[in-house]
This record gives structure tokens, C-alpha cells and sequence, in this order.
């Protein structure tokens, strides 16, 4: 089992980093919110390199029609959890990451600007793998006790109109334990 620590710079020791260039600096600093997505390239379809390459700005617009779409967007997040368990960094947390776009947590807006977002490689229409939530529920254990997380939330929580991820195949049960352990009452 990784340990996936946080170090000071941001990064989770025993990730392996895959750096994004679509980041800036958080405005005040602040990381209070886990956001989770799903997201796979092309849709509903595991393992190959669309996720990263999108992150990357190396995406082949050639490859496939959605990724014609697709291929000059700006996004990135700082994690992404392989169908395997693995943990790809590409944004220090401490950095600004684009993967919440217009969103809203308790009256405030533009939640990239205070949350760490992870991304599980899925999509709305498949469980997510055991070894995704055991990756996951390390992960989140880790961020809660290096900043002072309040709640985890689901993309679609904060962008309800153009959202639906993580999906109905999240289970949130999963990982009961750590939204019970954050210290607010600010759960999901
Ligand atoms: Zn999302």
C-alpha cells in the first residue's frame, strides 16, 4: 500500500507526477474542498493515453471525433486514479488546477481556486474499480491531514447544470469514513 503523503511542495510522495502546464496560483492560498470527477478518453473507454495527453495539450485532434472537439481546451486536475489503483500527479495542490470551471460551493464561486480536484478514470455509466477507492480513500486521508479540508463534494455538486460526474456509479459509502472524520458538519 502507497502512503501518498503530502509533502511540502504539494506533491503526493509515491505518485507518479506527469507535470501540466494548465495551473496557476491559487489567489489566497487556500485549499478547503475536494472536488471528484471521472473523466475517460475516449468516453467509457480505459487505458489508453487520451486523459493525459489531454492534460498535456498533446491531444491529436486526428485520433478520434471527441477529441476534435476537444483537443484546445485548458483543463487539468492535480490527480488522476487509474482503473489499476495508479495515482498520476500533474498539479502541485498548492497550485491553482482547471477542472471545477463555473462552480459554486456554498455561495462561493470558482471553486478551482480553493479545491484540490481528483479525477477517477470512469465515467457515469460504470463502477469504478475497488483498487480506485483504495487509492482514493488513502489519497483523501493524506490531503485531510496536510490542509484543512472541509467537505468533498462531486463535480456535479458544485456545477449542477453542466455536470454529472462523478456519477451514479460513485459510491459515496465508500469513503464514508473519511467525509465523517472532516470537522465541519459542511458534508455531502
Ligand atoms: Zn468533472
Amino acid at each position: 500500500m502507497n502512503s501518498y503523503t503530502i509533502d511540502e511542495a504539494g506533491y503526493a510522495i509515491n505518485a507518479r507526477l506527469i507535470t501540466s502546464p494548465n495551473f496557476d496560483a491559487r489567489p489566497d492560498h487556500e485549499i478547503c474542498l475536494i472536488v471528484i470527477h471521472n473523466i475517460s478518453l475516449p468516453p467509457s473507454q480505459y487505458g489508453g493515453n487520451g486523459i493525459i495527453e489531454l492534460f498535456t495539450n498533446q491531444l491529436n485532434p486526428a485520433e478520434h471525433p471527441y477529441y476534435a472537439e476537444i483537443y484546445t481546451r485548458k483543463v487539468s486536475s492535480h490527480f488522476l486514479i487509474r482503473r489499476n489503483g495508479e495515482l498520476i500527479q500533474f498539479v502541485s495542490c498548492l497550485n491553482r488546477a482547471w477542472h471545477a470551471g463555473v462552480s459554486n460551493w456554498q455561495d462561493r464561486e470558482r471553486c478551482n481556486d480553493f479545491s484540490v480536484g481528483i479525477e477517477l478514470e470512469g465515467s457515469d455509466f460504470d463502477a469504478f474499480e475497488p483498487t480506485q477507492y483504495q487509492t482514493l480513500k488513502t489519497l483523501i486521508t493524506n490531503l485531510c491531514s496536510k490542509y484543512p479540508i472541509q467537505a468533498i463534494v462531486g463535480h456535479s455538486d458544485i456545477a449542477p447544470v453542466r455536470k454529472t460526474d462523478p456519477g451514479p456509479y460513485f459510491d459515496w459509502q465508500r469513503i464514508s469514513t473519511q467525509i465523517n472524520s472532516l470537522p465541519s458538519t459542511n458534508k455531502t
